[in-house]
């Protein structure tokens, strides 16, 4: 400019203004929506300004960066991902994904009008009753009730039965799980004094029958879901505890985490994941969640003693912590499919979990025929055996023998792992030997299209 300042010229004058910027955007990519464009534009010169300011440089190709940030944004979110993991129930990825029964129930419920509080015609009913029917139906329970997640059964269960009361837990089972998820604090929150009992490894009957009183509502029994204790360490069982617990009439509940209503401790599972085992050993209440091992929806399961239901029921926060009507759908079909069809096929989780591995190898093989031709030389595509673990907070240390398709690059198995994660259909596996492993357990059907999909995007993109 030849106009000359007596300051020098802010050069945060040379970024182009958020409207001008959003324009650019559009014109680049003029399938994504205004507000993304501008979202993302307002982030970008932001940044931009921020790196003028810390360092001095001035920001290049802000369309380009505006473009790939609109784009993220415009995604739907949660966006589905490819699951090569291995993990079955991976938190990061939404734990359980549902049959596709399940997710038509839902879906059908939700666009249409239901008779979710309708009692057959008549009058106003119980959103959840009939899968309170069910639920008693496949765990032999007096009753059941079904809530938003299982921190919400706790919740509930604390508040209803123990509000102003004690709750005796031991100190080797005061989890944490996931990060929002303490025990302590949902305690807390529930209006209950917490009593801990014995020590971080060893907890005996005898620190249990030393802290009950008359100020004792509630004993609690909580699953260690995501780790293990090992070496010197002792704890009560659950029918140990019924002994101490019943004479005294103090209710036993039994935070399992993770658990399923068939029997799958002849397949290799924990003794502790089937649920109506652990009323029968004498827990008075367990909980669970409905999108770990029992591959539904989001959802609290509670099973149990009648009236210890019923005051949960009844209780305030229930209407704050009950189910919405697409997951009492989704729930509704998974449990029919557990009562009546052939959950180890229809339901993906107890798919990935049962099926041999001669058939997760085949798949492995399938995939890698698949990717060979567009692997080309630049990427080796194999095909070995490897471990898969379970995840999502449930079964610490159980891992299933699995197949995986290895793709190793020749060089960079971490940028390769990168830009399959932001392909168009990201696709998450593991870095191991500098190379991407694919596990197969862990794949939908639809899932090996969009490996190939996602793997020729990357390959014509990057030429890795
Ligand atoms: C996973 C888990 C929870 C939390 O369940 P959400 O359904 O995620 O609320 C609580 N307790 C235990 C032992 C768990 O494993």
């Amino acid at each position: 400019m030849a106009r000359s300042d007596p300051e020098p010229r802010d050069p945060r004058r040379a970024l182009p203004g958020v409207d001008r910027l959003a324009e650019a955007i559009r014109a680049a990519a003029p399938k994504l929506p205004g507000w993304a464009a501008r979202a993302a534009a307002r982030a970008v010169v932001d940044a931009a300004r921020g790196e003028l300011e810390r360092d001095g440089t001035q920001p290049s190709d802000l369309v380009g960066r505006g473009v790939a940030s609109a784009t993220l944004l415009a995604r739907p979110r949660p966006t589905p991902v490819v699951n090569a993991t291995g993990v079955v129930l991976h938190t990061n990825l939404g734990r359980a994904p549902l049959s596709t029964a399940a997710a038509s129930a839902a879906a059908e419920a939700g666009r249409r009008y239901t008779d979710l509080e309708l009692d057959e015609g008549r009058g106003r009913g119980d959103r959840v009753a009939a899968l309170g029917e069910k639920l008693v139906a496949l765990s032999g329970a007096q009753a059941a009730l079904a809530v938003n997640n299982n921190a919400g059964a706790l919740l509930l269960a604390a508040h209803a039965l123990a509000r102003g009361r004690e709750v005796v837990v031991s100190r080797g089972e005061l989890v944490e799980i996931g990060g929002s998820f303490r025990l302590p604090a949902i305690l807390d929150a529930a209006g209950v004094t917490l009593v801990e009992v014995g020590t971080t490894n060893r907890t005996h009957a005898e620190d249990y029958r030393r802290a009950l009183g008359p100020q004792t509502a509630l004993l609690l029994k909580v699953h260690r879901s995501n780790f293990e204790q090992r070496g010197y360490v002792a704890e009560v069982d659950v029918r140990e505890l019924a002994g101490i617990a019943r004479p005294r009439g103090i209710p036993l509940l039994e935070d399992l985490g993770s658990a399923t209503l068939v029997d799958l401790r002849a397949r290799g599972l924990p003794e502790e994941s089937w649920a109506p085992a652990r009323l029968r050993l004498g827990a008075d209440l367990v909980c669970f969640s409905g999108d770990k091992l029992l591959g539904g929806p989001q959802a609290g399961v509670v099973l149990g003693r009648r009236d210890l239901v019923t005051a949960m029921r009844r209780d305030p926060l229930a209407r704050a912590l009950r189910l919405d009507k697409l997951a009492i759908a989704a729930l509704d079909t998974t449990l029919a499919t557990l009562l009546e069809g052939d959950p180890a096929r229809e339901l993906p989780v107890l798919r990935a979990l049962l099926e041999p591995a001669a058939a997760v190898e085949a798949r492995a093989r399938r995939l890698a025929a698949r990717l060979e031709p567009l692997a080309s030389g630049s990427v080796k595509v194999a095909v070995e055996p490897t471990r898969a673990p379970v995840g999502g907070g449930s079964l610490p240390g159980f891992e299933l023998d699995s197949w995986a398709v290895v793709l190793r690059p020749e060089r960079d198995a971490d940028g390769l792992a990168d830009s399959l994660r932001d392909a168009p259909v990201p696709v998450l596996g593991r870095v191991r030997e500098a190379a991407v492993w694919l596990d197969a357990r862990t794949l939908l059907s639809e899932d090996e299209a969009a490996v190939a999909a996602s793997l020729a995007h990357v390959l014509a993109d990057g030429a890795r």
